[in-house]
């Protein structure tokens, strides 16, 4: 990987990541990944990441508003500003780059000689992570999922960082603020940050494929809020209301077994009782056919939906959090 900027330079810089992609139609090709590094003196590294998933649209947009907005002579310290980080699946519309079919939130911490996915991880576990203290990776749920949207930080074992992630998760300012237990971080960015002690605030701004005025809104003033909070913007942070919500168990997902017409009995913010009907599968192609009900296997508030009209075997239906 080759940076064309200098991440030690004082000022404002455009380049890219220049990934190095020998193929049939380049054969001295590169995959050219934008990035936008502004420095104004001491302190500390904000690290903006949006477009892990190509088909993720709040992040790439506030972060080419912050990279097109904040000046230099604003900064005490330095924020790296990357709005499509996995750039071949972004410029495709895809959850996942369509050179290797790789999910880049599930190939950390990365391999210097593998794929094009892998080496944007590795480029990110290996030098762009170590050099940040704060990191923020703005998801949505994609062309397949919708959430309600929520900034969340993980549950930590060291309470001081535990702590300290929590807060930042807060001060992003989301209608929704979570504490997730991760039962497996494997290959996610998420563990490779907390790994290397950086405080990492990641969210869930919508999703559905589209951007929305509300969703793109909320991730603008929570980056703004991050660096606010972390005094490298001077500034008051915007504070809104947030309610705060746990997902503390498998219980909280629920997937389909059949195929068919995705009838949601619900939306998105209805609270439930375990038992309550979620969702009916319509069996596809015939008449005679009772449909599947997904029943509500605990309490909570419909936080995230599957979006398309139909639904398969495995597909995420539905999940729930429980308010605080
Ligand atoms: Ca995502």
């Amino acid at each position: 990987m080759i940076p064309t900027v200098d991440f030690d330079a004082p000022g404002k810089q455009h380049g890219f990541l220049r990934l190095p992609h020998s193929r049939d139609d380049s054969a001295w090709g590169h995959v050219m990944i934008p990035i936008c590094v502004v420095s104004g003196g001491q302190g500390p590294t904000a690290l903006f990441i949006g477009g892990t998933h190509g088909d993720e649209y709040e992040g790439p947009i506030a972060i080419r508003e912050l990279a097109a907005t904040l000046r230099p002579e604003d900064v005490s310290g330095r924020v790296i500003l990357l709005p499509t980080l996995n750039e071949p699946a972004f410029a495709a519309g895809l959850r996942c780059s369509p050179i290797d079919g790789g999910n880049l939130n599930r190939v950390f911490p990365g391999d210097a000689r593998g794929t094009v996915t892998e080496r944007i991880a590795a480029f990110a576990n290996d030098s762009l992570i170590p050099m940040s203290d704060i990191v923020c990776d703005i998801h949505t749920g994609g062309r397949t999922l919708d959430f309600l949207p929520f900034a969340a930080s993980h549950i930590l074992a060291d309470a001081e960082q535990d702590a300290r992630c929590a807060a930042a998760a807060r001060a992003f300012g989301a209608p929704y603020t979570l504490r997730m237990l991760e039962i497996d971080d494997s290959g996610m960015l998420d563990g490779a940050v907390e790994r290397a002690g950086k405080t990492f605030v990641t969210t869930e701004l919508g999703g559905a494929g589209m951007a929305r005025a509300s969703t793109t809104a909320i991730a603008k003033r929570g980056l703004r809020n991050l660096l606010i909070q972390k005094e490298i913007v001077e500034g008051d942070l915007i504070e809104t209301p947030t309610q705060q919500l746990d997902m503390p168990g498998d219980d909280c997902f629920h997937f389909a077994e059949s195929f068919g017409l995705f009838d949601p009995l619900v939306d998105l913010g209805a609270t439930l009782k375990r038992g309550d009907a979620l969702a009916r599968i319509w069996p596809h192609g015939r008449t005679d056919v009772a449909a599947e009900t997904l029943i509500a296997k605990r309490d909570g508030l419909f936080l995230g939906r599957h979006v398309s009209g139909l639904i398969k075997p495995g597909d995420c239906a539905a999940v729930l959090a429980s308010p605080c």
